[in-house]
């Protein structure tokens, strides 16, 4: 049996760590730099506009750029994808009186939910067990949101920067002083193209990073500051598709089990959701822990047999399928938060540092409520009288008491337990929601995801043959999901190139773009890798299961409008 961990990937985060470069003259200087266009980073934003408009001394004193963000995607928005139901709560803090919900670009309120726990060919309504009630909270795309809400960073004051990757972490005696963004117009072999544009030293007295899961430089970070959390993080991949629909679905849906098996020794945890986007579309997906062992499991091929369900495919009958995209989520929760969430010169926000309930599959609002109190922490470290270092510390203080830190307290057992299996993993979960975690269930200590010993089931026999109508193959998916990564750019994707045969086969399975082959096998037993790195949609997965994703050049990537 063999363990993806077993294959470490060629990757040294001290590549991805120097001091400044550039010529001090050509050092792009700013106040506040913020990496991710997601909802931390621009919720950061937007409070720090708030900020700036309030104090105007302190303004004066964070330069002629008080707060720019940069962006890998073409656009803010570009890479945001999520369910998306949205806790209401941090978006009323951040935006303050008068603000209403219906102000933002939305799919209204949520008023009736339904959980099925599914069998191949039945369906079980059960009542919502606590996790899953969302009356209260507001259906909306992410990626639509990302967009209204860099709109209102800009007015704030905030220069975006999209097409940028944060390539390397800049520290100087120890202390973050910003970021070098990533060379464009290289070739396959990292030769300057007739178009090459070297990347840029943007300095900062304070940089948030707000990368979302996976995140480069905040894995750098990690490490380079000794950071890291009690256990390992942890991954779920979801798979989601938007849908236009012949008729309306009135309510939200959840469903588990079924093409997830039960059995302790797969290791399958996840479930589906299905949400309205007004009236005449729907988004569906799939997630699933990546700390399953089938080297032939395939999210996107069980999302594609999730529509063949009876119950499933009524919803989607006489419909099209417009949009298509994967991401991960962290989802080791509380037991994984960063020992701290900042080092010198630096702030970490929502899913980088692993603030996400999975049990709810909520992030959206504590990636918010982060990155408005990241915001406030690097405000204060220009103003008169503040040290820097105790201003950033402050930080730390703030998410300890806030809704954060009590939620994923609450659920900080959950992810684990379900190392179990669905039914045992479910009862306990269930018991410790009753008692908001104050039942003991003799947690199990999290191992990583490339650590979990593969085995073969002949699970890809059962995945149905793509019809082009109900169920689709992953190129034409990676096709819809607007990616137009240039073909002949440096392959950004660290793996080991020679595996055993089990491990390619899992990552030509795992990942949901097709960016993965298994070659031609050698006289030791291993196989080559091949790879297509232009597929890559960027979701984070192969950094959980053995390899390393690092940025593209700025721009590439899925174009996502709806995800
Ligand atoms: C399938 C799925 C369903 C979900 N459903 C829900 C739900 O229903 N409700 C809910 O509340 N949460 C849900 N979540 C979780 C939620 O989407 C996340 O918690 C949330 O998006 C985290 O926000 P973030 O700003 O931390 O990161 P992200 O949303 O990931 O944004 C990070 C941004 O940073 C950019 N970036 C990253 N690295 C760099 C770099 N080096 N240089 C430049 N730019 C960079 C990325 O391109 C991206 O735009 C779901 C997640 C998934 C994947
Ligand atoms: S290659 Fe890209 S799309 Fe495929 S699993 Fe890795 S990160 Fe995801």
């Amino acid at each position: 049996m063999s363990r993806p961990s077993n294959f470490p990937p060629p990757f040294n985060g001290a590549d991805f760590v120097s001091p400044p470069t550039d010529p001090a003259d050509e050092r792009i200087e700013v106040g506040v730099l913020i990496v991710g266009a997601g909802p931390a980073g621009l919720a950061c934003a937007i409070r720090l506009g708030q900020l700036l408009e309030s104090d105007p001394e302190t303004a004066e004193r964070m330069g002629e750029v008080p707060v720019a963000l940069l962006e890998k995607g073409k656009q803010p928005g570009s890479h945001l994808l999520s369910g998306a139901v949205v806790n209401p709560r941090a978006l009323r803090r951040l935006f303050g009186d008068g603000f209403r919900m219906q102000d933002l670009p939305n799919y209204g309120e949520v008023h009736g939910e339904a959980v099925y726990v599914l069998t191949k060919r039945n369906a079980l309504r059960i009542p919502p067990p606590p996790p899953m009630k969302n009356h209260g909270n507001w259906i909306f795309s992410l990626s639509q949101l990302g967009r209204y809400l860099a709109e209102k960073a800009e007015e704030g004051g905030t220069m975006i920067l999209p097409e940028t990757a944060a390539q390397k972490l800049l520290v100087d005696h120890g202390r973050v002083v910003g970021v070098r963004t990533g060379d464009k117009g290289k070739g396959r072999e990292g030769q300057e193209l007739p178009n090459f544009e070297p990347g840029s030293d943007l300095i900062a007295k304070v940089t948030v990073l707000g990368e979302g899961t996976q995140g480069h430089l905040t894995g750098v970070a990690l490490d380079r500051f000794g950071l890291r959390g009690n256990e390992p993080q942890v991954w779920e991949l979801g798979v989601k598709e938007v849908w236009k629909v012949a008729k309306p679905l009135k309510s939200i849906v959840h469903t588990m089990g079924w093409p997830l098996r039960a059995g302790k020794k797969y290791r399958e945890f996840g479930g589906s959701f299905i949400y309205p986007l007004g009236d005449d579309m729907v988004t569906i997906g799939l997630v699933v822990g990546l700390d399953y062992r089938d080297s032939e499991l395939s999210v996107h091929d069980l999302l594609q047999e999730l529509k063949t369900h009876p119950k499933i495919r009524t919803i989607l009958e006489g419909g099209e399928r417009v949009e298509w995209g994967a991401k991960t989520i962290p989802s080791g929760g509380f037991h994984s938060l960063p020992r701290k969430l900042h080092a010198p010169g630096l702030l970490l926000c929502g899913d980088g540092a692993g603030m996400v309930n999975i049990p709810r599959l909520k992030g959206v609002h504590y990636a918010i409520e982060s990155g408005r109190l990241a915001a406030e922490a690097a405000f204060r470290a220009f103003q008169r009288g503040e040290t820097p270092a105790t201003a950033l510390a402050s930080y730390d203080d703030a998410i300890r008491e806030s809704f954060i830190w009590k939620d994923l307290k609450e659920v900080r057992d959950m992810r684990q337990v379900f190392q179990r299996g669905f039914f045992m993993g479910g009862a306990f979960a269930s018991a410790m929601t009753i008692s908001k975690g104050r039942a003991s269930v003799g947690k199990k200590e999290a191992e990583p995801d490339a650590d979990a010993p593969l085995l073969t089931t002949n699970r890809a026999a059962s995945y149905p043959a793509p019809d082009g109508k109900l169920t689709f193959d992953k190129l034409s998916s990676v096709f819809a999901s607007g990616n137009k990564t240039r073909d002949d750019q440096p392959n950004h994707i660290r793996i080991e190139r020679k595996v055993a045969a089990d491990v390619a086969r899992m990552w030509a399975a795992m990942c949901p773009a097709h960016v993965y082959e298994v070659g031609a096998e050698g006289d030791d037993g291993t196989v080559t890798v091949e790879i297509a790195p232009s597929n890559c949609v960027q979701c984070g997965a192969i950094t959980a299961k053995g390899g390393r994703l690092t940025p593209p050049e700025g721009g590439s990537g899925p174009e996502y409008t709806r995800t």
